[in-house]
């Protein structure tokens, strides 16, 4: 009698915290592994991966970036069918038949007094059953005749299993089996088949090339593998199949069957097609990804180098991008991406690439060129398509987009190098103003490292506390008395020395760091303030990145009374760009603050849009005019012009205007002669060190100026010891003024 042990196969098995890419590989190496049991350390199996299950589940969406990198465990079948060796064949199919018919047909696991032993087969099962027992065989044959034959465990057995399984005559070829699944899979009913050969069902082609493969099994004696056939159904189209055969000899040593058992691989076709689409495409937008783009632009380089062509590659993100991600939600974010994927598209020609990098950073590689002004063109191009307007589900939307350019072979001639320089040429792009392209040049190398290590040293400047306040004060020509104090941020550096804020500011917003920096900003200062006068306010400036930090109301309030300062002697100055940037909620951080008591100035007015509804949209209690337009008031009148005007806007809504850049008397007269009821300038004093502020101040602002109508009297801090001429002040300020009185 046969027990399983006569069928089992060895199949080296895994162990539960494998990860799910190595079994991955193994399939993909291993096209006979159609089981694997998974085994815990003392060998007993704990669970089973079957291959088409495993290779679609790793296949559908994203599947290999979920369980690459996760152990089998998670994507095994838990309960699989274990046997024990010495069980009788005949006893096991017929059993298992009725309760478990399913898991015989998958594959099972076989174990030696609980040890893992091997796996079974169906296709096992018959070949011992066949080989050892050439009657059975012969009840195969037969069952076909009749449906009542009686049904042994092998027609049973061959009825259920869900892969093809056909036997043929040795001798003439014709066919005396057909199970319910080959009538599936063929479309061919099994009476029609039977008592046929190839010939009477295919093209005369495919039946000569089926009849040499079968005479070559028959011939060998030797199991056979047909990795992929592509065989025609009834109804025309293809069966995509995996077919094994076997010859069964007959009593005289002769094969006298050829048995077959075909598996149905479509559907692992497809997954197996997804998996490398996926591994290579972005699925959004259907374009290359970074890896495909790598490799496309590897292979471009070298068939340019052999024709010395020039390739360019061209990187490029859309400029507002995120802004549109944040306000609209990401299903437009996504509509956009596809959007500019397709307009990208028709913008080249064919044989260049586009493709997504990731987010929304998308590259072009652009071959051959004869010289640089078609990558000019092409840049053009891209620009262009994408600054019109998109419609994304009824919303209208301009972004724009940034485009840096590398040309090989004189920027580099690997692929990494060039996307580098590309993308260097893209951020400077970007910091040029975006809705525009530049190309790679030297100088952007040294730029590029002097920002990285700018960025560097500001990390350390926070921690170390390298930074320090100033405080420029602002004179009220009312009453002719210093009323407030600009706090002003100075970063001493250990070997820079002091490093100009339009220097480092911006890079402080792009790594993040304004957050921590600014509220540092504004606790030192309100902490400094609240040693001053009562009638001396203290003005902070608050930069448009420090609205993002949802927490800025609450480090103002923290910030006020943990100093004791009274809110309405802190100003905070801002400029337009807040209320241009995600209006309603920088709108409502504006009125939370405002109702603390907390005065909001508008600073820099005249630079940015200048757009009065701003005036309008916020109750601000300061307008600040910026000193582009004090420099010039005495020789320009279109700059007087507009001071009066906005001197008259501030009059008419009852807001405070200061003027900005004050540096001669002369300009101090004028802007009083127009009603300018306060001026904040070198004239009055350049910022200053809290120390040397109230020294300062103490000394110099005690005096009054004797002459003209328009004297200043300035009033000190303290009670001052001794005192002496503003106008002493004054030289001694434009003596020692090495850089230009742009602030921040
Ligand atoms: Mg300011």
């Amino acid at each position: 009698m046969l027990t399983l042990r006569d069928t089992v196969a060895y199949v080296a098995p895994a162990r539960a915290d494998d990860l799910g890419k190595t079994l991955y590989e193994r399939f993909r190496e291993e096209p006979d592994t159609l089981i694997v049991p998974v085994l815990d350390q003392d060998n007993r199996p704990i669970g089973l991966v079957e291959r088409n299950t495993f290779i679609l589940r790793m296949a559908a969406e994203y599947g290999r970036a979920l369980y690459a990198n996760r152990p089998i465990s998670g994507l095994m079948d838990a309960e699989p069918l274990i046997v024990e060796a010495a069980v009788e064949l005949e006893a096991f199919t017929s059993d298992i038949l009725s309760y478990r018919a399913s898991d015989l047909l998958r594959g099972f696991i076989v174990t030696d007094g609980g040890r893992y032993l091997g796996v079974g087969t169906v296709l096992a099962l018959l070949q011992a059953a066949s080989e050892m027992n050439r009657r059975g065989v012969l009840a195969l044959a037969q069952a076909n005749a009749s449906a009542e034959q009686a049904r042994t465990f092998m027609t049973a057995v061959v009825e259920a299993i869900p892969s093809m399984v056909f036997v043929k005559r040795a001798d003439d070829h014709s066919y005396v089996l057909l199970n319910r699944a080959g009538e599936k899979m063929l479309g061919h009913a099994r009476e029609d088949m039977i008592g046929r050969t190839d010939a009477e069902f295919y093209p005369r082609q495919l039946a000569e090339i089926y009849l040499a493969r079968d005479r070559e099994v028959i011939q060998s004696g030797e199991v056979r593998v047909i990795e992929e056939d592509h065989v025609p159904r009834k109804d025309g189209s293809m069966a995509i199949i995996r077919t094994k055969k076997i010859a069964i000899p007959g009593p005289d040593g002769q094969a006298e069957y050829l048995l077959g058992v075909s598996e149905d691989i479509a559907e692992r076709k497809r997954a197996e097609a997804q998996i490398a689409r996926l591994a290579h495409y972005d699925p959004l937008t259907e374009l290359p990804n970074r890896l495909l783009f790598q490799k496309g632009l590897s292979e471009a380089l070298a068939r340019a180098s052999r024709r010395e062509d020039l390739v360019a590659v061209h990187c490029l993100d859309l400029d507002r991008f995120k802004t549109v991600n944040d306000t609209l939600g990401h299903p437009i974010g996504d509509a956009l991406l596809k959007a500019a994927a397709e307009r990208l598209r028709r913008c080249v020609r064919e044989g260049d690439t586009v493709a997504r990098l990731g987010g929304d950073e998308f590259a072009v590689v652009q071959t051959g060129l004869s010289d640089p002004s078609d990558a000019t063109r092409l840049a053009t191009r891209i620009v262009e398509a994408l600054a019109k307007p998109f419609d994304l589900q009824g919303h209208q939307v301009v972004v724009g987009a940034s485009v840096g350019v590398a040309i090989s072979p004189n920027d580099g001639s690997d692929s990494a190098e060039l996307l580098k320089k590309a993308d260097m040429a893209l951020y400077r792009a970007k910091a040029d103003g975006r809705g525009a392209f530049h190309f790679f040049e030297r100088a952007m190398d040294d730029q590029l490292q002097a920002r990285r290590s700018l960025e560097v040293d500001l990390r350390v400047a926070l921690i170390q506390g390298q930074f320090e306040l100033y405080y420029q004060p602002l004179f009220d020509l009312a009453s002719n008395r210093v009323t407030g104090c600009e706090a002003l941020l100075r970063w001493r550096h250990p070997t820079r020395g002091m490093v100009s804020p339009a220097d480092f500011i911006p890079l402080t917003e792009e790594i993040g760091l304004i957050a921590p920096l600014g509220e540092w900003v504004l606790r030192e200062a309100c902490r400094e303030a609240s040693g001053w006068p009562n009638h001396v306010r203290l003005a902070v400036n608050l930069s448009p990145a420090q609205f993002r930090d949802r927490r800025l109301v609450a480090t103002v309030v923290s910030a006020l009374a943990e100093s004791g300062l009274p809110a309405e002697r802190l100003e905070l100055e801002i400029t337009e760009s807040v209320l241009l940037q995600d209006n309603a909620a920088n709108m409502s951080i504006l009125h939370n603050l405002k109702a603390l008591g907390v005065r909001i100035s508008m600073d820099d007015f005249g630079t940015g849009y200048s757009s009065l509804s701003y005036l309008r949209s916020f109750p601000f209690d300061k307008i600040k005019i910026d000193q582009t337009f004090v420099r010039d008031i005495l020789e320009d009148p279109d700059a007087l012009a507009i001071i009066k005007a906005v001197l008259d806007l501030g009059a008419s809504l009852g807001i405070t205007t200061t003027a900005e850049g004050v540096e001669t008397e002369a300009q101090l007269e004028e802007l009083r002669r127009q009603g300018c009821s306060e001026i904040q300038g070198y004239f009055i004093s350049r910022p200053k060190p809290a120390s040397e502020l109230a020294e300062a101040l103490g000394v110099g602002f005690a005096a009054t100026r004797p002459q003209g109508q328009g004297a200043v009297q300035v009033t000190a801090f303290k009670a001052a010891p001794r005192s002496s001429t503003i106008s002493g002040v004054v030289a001694q300020e434009h003596m020692k003024r090495a850089v230009p009185s742009r602030k921040r």
